[in-house]
């Protein structure tokens, strides 16, 4: 069995990837979502152990210490990290794995396995992602005008990734992060077990 592809998904929060995330996976089936741990507060309806792993700062600290952490950052005063054994143990299983992480974590990520797939969400536009952050409504005027500085920050880095996506009609992003998903696992590099297989089969006739 090849092993699943480590998919790595940022866009400026706010930017509407939750929606995009949620109908991939409606349809997805080899794909899993990697929960990450946060040690910022639940928004309403946040589930613990389905959105995030709510964790207070000294457990985080110490999943740091003991090496549990693929990648993590500190983001807006919390830290927000990918626990290293789910995304292991999928990836082995054949899995597509998707890490919805920020930019730091997302270069990481990138340094370290260097054959994963980075795709970057960008919104149409800052006054779409203002008004998409605002009509969110979860969050008071300072946090989002917090977010909105953030996202300025972050769209540079779109440049470091494989893909870029813009999120204007959802269908149409989703369509196009299948079509990315289905063109990685027709790489070359992807498959040379099957053209060593084929080769051996050669032989036999
Ligand atoms: P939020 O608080 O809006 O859920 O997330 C804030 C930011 O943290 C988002 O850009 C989200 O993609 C990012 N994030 C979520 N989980 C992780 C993680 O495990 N690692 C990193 N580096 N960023 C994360």
């Amino acid at each position: 069995m090849s092993k699943g592809l480590l998919v790595v998904i940022s866009a400026p929060s706010g930017g509407g990837k939750g929606t995009i995330l949620q109908e991939l996976f409606r349809t997805g089936d080899s794909l899993r979502y990697s929960v990450s741990a946060t040690t910022r507060a639940p928004r309403p309806g946040e589930i613990d152990g389905e959105h995030y792993y709510f964790v207070s700062r000294e457990a985080f600290e110490e999943m740091l210490e003991n090496g549990k952490m693929l990648e993590h950052t500190e983001y807006l005063g919390n830290y927000y990290g990918t626990p290293r054994e789910p995304v292991e143990h999928w990836t082995a299983q054949g899995y597509d794995v998707v890490l919805e992480i920020e930019v730091d974590g997302g270069g990481q990520i990138k340094k370290l396995m260097p054959e994963c797939v980075s795709i970057f969400i960008l919104p149409p536009s800052m006054q779409v992602l203002s008004q998409r952050l605002h009509g969110r409504g979860t969050e008071d005027e300072a946090t989002v005008q917090r977010r909105l500085e953030a996202a300025k920050g972050e769209i540079p880095h779109a440049k470091d990734y494989d893909y870029i996506v813009i999120n204007d009609r959802l269908e149409d992003a989703v369509a196009e992060i299948r079509a990315i998903l289905k063109a990685e696992k027709l790489r070359y590099s992807r498959n040379t077990d099957c053209i060593e297989r084929v080769l051996n089969d050669a032989q036999a006739i």
